[in-house]
């Protein structure tokens, strides 16, 4: 049986190491995603990583309804709708059955407990990559300050063996924890959404006080922190949040900001975790994008799009 909870500091639960990835970090990356998050982004492109624990993850449109998933399911968790499989969720107890029966791919585990070391001698074999482009390892999610002791073990160990370290987070976490890995994180791109409190609760679930004052943090005390912002149409483009936001990372010290448009490539990840993707907004246009680049241009911050 897989064990679903995250066990002890050398252990955690990842769901992808993708490699040759360019746009996580300086030159050739991989990215390890930890599975976890404390925010519920509306918009959110990975439903897969916000959970903590292992799921199944069923991609009905490869299923070819042989039913040897239902067959093996020990809790009868699988059950037949119109000729496709359904899952109880809350039967299930992610023993890994139904995705060694499938032979097609259609069912498998989203999240798997790996060791540090394992996570380092899959990485480390990139290494001419990250060598030959001043690469390196990037941590992403979910929210990888949600496993903080891996996580602390995980940035040690490249750290020590000379690899980059970047760290892509939300922000919300405690100082405590942001402290003990701030020394072997290269460095953070570290994502905003909303000044506005209430707001930010609104559309993510949590207010925004405690990640504000750790991006404050993390730029007063030295560490390299690139700021992104998920460009939002209805959410975040007003005029009023795009002063409010320039304005603070004026205040704060950080000259730049990245805006990252919308887009709904994750919408079809929702139904394969059981859920529905809910957010209606759209993709900025070239004209909006350029509207929020001269408003925060205007505070004194440059903008990347
Ligand atoms: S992982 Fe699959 S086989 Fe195991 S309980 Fe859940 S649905 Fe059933
Ligand atoms: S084992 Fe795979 S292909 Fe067969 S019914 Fe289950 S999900 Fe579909």
């Amino acid at each position: 049986m897989v064990n679903s909870s995250i066990s002890n500091c050398d252990r955690g639960i990842v769901f992808n190491i993708q490699r040759y990835s360019l746009h996580d970090g300086d030159g050739i990356r991989t990215i390890v995603f930890m599975k976890g998050c404390p925010l519920r982004c509306a918009w959110c492109a990975n439903p897969e990583s916000q959970a903590a624990n292992i799921e199944v993850s069923l991609k009905t449109i490869h299923c070819i309804g042989c039913r040897s998933c239902e067959v093996h399911c020990p809790h009868q968790a699988i059950r037949f709708l119109d000729g496709k499989p359904t899952i109880a969720r809350e039967l299930c107890t992610v023993c890994g059955n139904c995705e060694q029966a499938c032979n097609t791919g259609a069912m498998s585990l989203m999240g798997q407990e790996m060791t540090v070391e394992e996570v380092f001698h899959q990485v480390i074999s990139d290494r001419p990559f990250f060598d030959a482009s001043n690469g390196g390892v990037t941590f992403s999610g979910g929210e990888p300050l949600m496993q903080p002791h891996f996580l602390k073990n995980a940035l040690r160990r490249f750290h020590e063996a000379n690899i980059s370290t970047v760290l892509e987070t939300c922000g919300f976490a405690s100082k405590e924890i942001l402290e003990s890995v701030q020394s072997y994180v290269d460095t953070f791109y570290f994502d905003i959404k909303l000044m506005d409190s209430e707001m930010h609760k609104k559309f993510t679930s949590v207010s925004n006080e405690r990640i504000l004052s750790n991006l404050a943090y993390l730029q007063r005390t030295g560490s390299r922190v690139l700021v992104r912002m998920p460009f939002i149409p209805g959410v975040n483009d007003s005029k009023e949040n795009l002063v409010a936001t320039g304005m603070y990372l004026k205040k704060i010290d950080i000259p730049e900001i990245q805006l990252l448009p919308y887009h709904s490539y994750g919408a079809s990840k929702y139904p394969t975790v059981g859920r529905a993707y809910k957010f209606h907004s759209h993709v900025p246009s070239t004209e909006e994008m350029e509207n929020a680049r001269k408003i925060l241009v205007g505070c004194g911050v440059k903008v990347k799009i």
